[in-house]
């Protein structure tokens, strides 16, 4: 069967029995991104977790990635389905293998929103015909297409962010009060208008969600759907940035209900492991445990850019030239390693030789969860795409900051300036992941630097690291019985619970 094909009104019938007594049914809409599907997987987990029904739409290819995490859930007997769909690839004009995200041709970006956007039909019958009726739909902000579908159904819908108050409400006012007019060149610094800290961002790199040329209806149709919506579901805690979860529910007029780091969801190294993209794994996680096991607390680093990110060549070498010249044990992950030309490769087996037992390349997909929560490891260089900064939180580390694109200018910004837990490698443009560069924007001796100011000690390093760990307290205790976080989840949940005779499906 090709990547978007699947059973025309969409998988589902052998899991009907599931969840109906549920009071609560919250159907979630992720993007297949996997920065997308895994928190909003997680946060399914985390309602089923306390008595809600959860269903995760996902298309074929991501529907595959999903299945054995939410099988082994509903084995250990929670209430959560999966609903997979077929993503209909060909009546955009994209290849059937679109289906998965790192395969959508870059110039036919807009057809993949728009062959989303054809889920609408399928998944509103597939909800009218499988009860119990949604009592609301999680969906992710990207999906303008989904307000259609919960007003048809008459169920409220709330946005789903993987992302964090600071980020948003920065991008939000720069809009609100269009700070970028009358900015002619985009490397300007613009003082975000409406904070009382002062934040400087440049258009360069904070231009919007999908400010992009070529874009424009998309990134105003998903304004109006961030606009229109009943409420707002985060990957945060209140804790780490209370001015801001306040600062942009008032700013959107509408709840927010912070529930993060959904990632500690995952008590067992088993379910952890599982997360993402698997199959991409070329180690499992028992070796990098192993790995890691011998080493002294808060050696290790751990290296990676996430599940978008394909670094060009001449960034991977100077980084990579960079963690051997600061002499401190590394895990290095680097995506499609294989897709990277003969030199590269060959620097890669070099590299693995002259720092053998001191540094560990993984190529493909790493247990990055598991791997940041060990105690041998003592930081982490990141690209900022906020799960992964999270989940750094959440673990206590400080960062070495290297963003390229989207959201992670940003949370660089809350990081290094808010948190006081980074340290930045200094790029002010974003480097797109498919274009190669002509110049090296960071090089060896910026990356051995950084390492060294955040592994090494020093006033400020202890500085940063006790931060770091105080803010992995915060974020432990938010999740927990009398969190904050635990108790927006429990108030999402009864704030669209219905009475049993009003499960039926409409
Ligand atoms: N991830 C992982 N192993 C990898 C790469 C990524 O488990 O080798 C997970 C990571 O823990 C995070 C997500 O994939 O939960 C990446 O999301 P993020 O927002 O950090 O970045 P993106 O991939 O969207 O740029």
């Amino acid at each position: 069967m090709m990547a978007c094909q699947g059973a025309p009104n969409g998988r589902g019938t052998d899991e009907d029995d599931i969840g109906m007594g549920a009071r609560a049914h919250f159907v979630f809409v992720p993007l297949m991104y996997q920065g997308h599907v895994i928190p909003a997987v997680d946060t399914a987990l985390l309602l089923a977790t306390h008595g809600a029904l959860a269903s995760v739409v996902a298309t074929p290819y991501n529907a595959a990635r999903i299945r054995p995490t939410v099988d082994s859930a509903r084995q250990s007997g929670l209430p959560i389905r999966l609903i997979e769909l077929p993503l209909d690839c060909a009546a955009v004009g994209l290849p059937d293998e679109a289906d998965d995200v790192d395969r959508i041709p870059m110039d036919r970006m807009t057809n993949y929103f728009r062959a989303l956007a054809l889920l609408a039909g399928p998944l509103e019958r597939h909800l009218r015909a499988h009860p119990p009726r949604p009592t609301c739909i999680v969906s992710d902000f990207c999906h303008a297409w989904t307000v259609g579908v919960a007003a048809s159904l008459g169920v409220p819908r709330l946005s789903f962010f993987s992302m964090c108050a600071f980020c948003l409400l920065c991008q939000h006012n720069v809009e609100r009060y269009n700070a970028y007019d009358g900015v002619a060149d985009d490397n300007e610094p613009v003082v975000v208008p409406g904070l009382e800290k002062r934040v400087v961002v440049t258009r360069a790199q904070a231009p919007g969600f999908l400010r992009t040329p070529g874009f424009e209806e998309l990134a105003d149709e998903i304004e109006r759907a961030r606009a229109d919506a009943d409420g707002v579901v985060m990957n945060s805690f209140l804790e780490m940035e209370p001015e801001y979860v306040a600062g942009y529910s008032e700013a959107r007029n509408m709840k927010v209900w912070t529930i993060g780091p959904v990632s500690l969801y995952h008590q067992h190294e088993a379910t952890l492991a599982a997360r993402g993209n698997t199959a991409a794994a070329t180690v499992d996680a028992d070796d990098c445990l192993r790995w890691l096991q011998g080493k002294e607390a808060n050696t290790v680093l751990y290296v990676s850019f996430g599940s978008i990110v394909h670094t060009d060549p001449k960034h991977v070498v100077e980084l990579g030239l960079g963690l051997e010249a600061s002499g401190h044990p590394f895990i290095w992950v680097l995506k499609n390693a294989d897709q990277y030309g003969e030199a590269v490769r060959e620097f890669f087996r070099d590299l693995e030789e002259r720092v053998a037992g001191r540094g560990m390349l993984i190529r493909g997909w790493a247990p990055q969860v598991l791997i940041l929560s060990h105690p041998a490891v003592g930081g982490f260089v990141t690209h900022c795409g906020w799960n992964s900064t999270l989940e750094a939180i959440t673990a206590g580390l400080p960062m070495v900051t290297w963003p390229h694109f989207s959201d992670q200018f940003l949370n660089e910004k809350l990081v290094v300036d808010v948190l006081g837990i980074g340290v930045s490698v200094g790029v002010k443009n974003p480097l797109a992941w498919w274009a190669e560069k002509t110049e090296i924007v960071v090089d060896r001796q910026v990356v051995e630097a950084a390492v060294r100011s955040i592994m090494d000690g020093g006033e400020e390093g202890e500085e940063r690291r006790r931060k770091a760990l105080a803010l992995s307290g915060k974020a432990r205790a938010a999740v927990q019985e009398g969190g904050s976080s635990l108790a927006n989840l429990l108030d999402l949940i009864k704030r669209f619970e219905v009475d049993a005779g009003d499960r039926t499906t409409g």
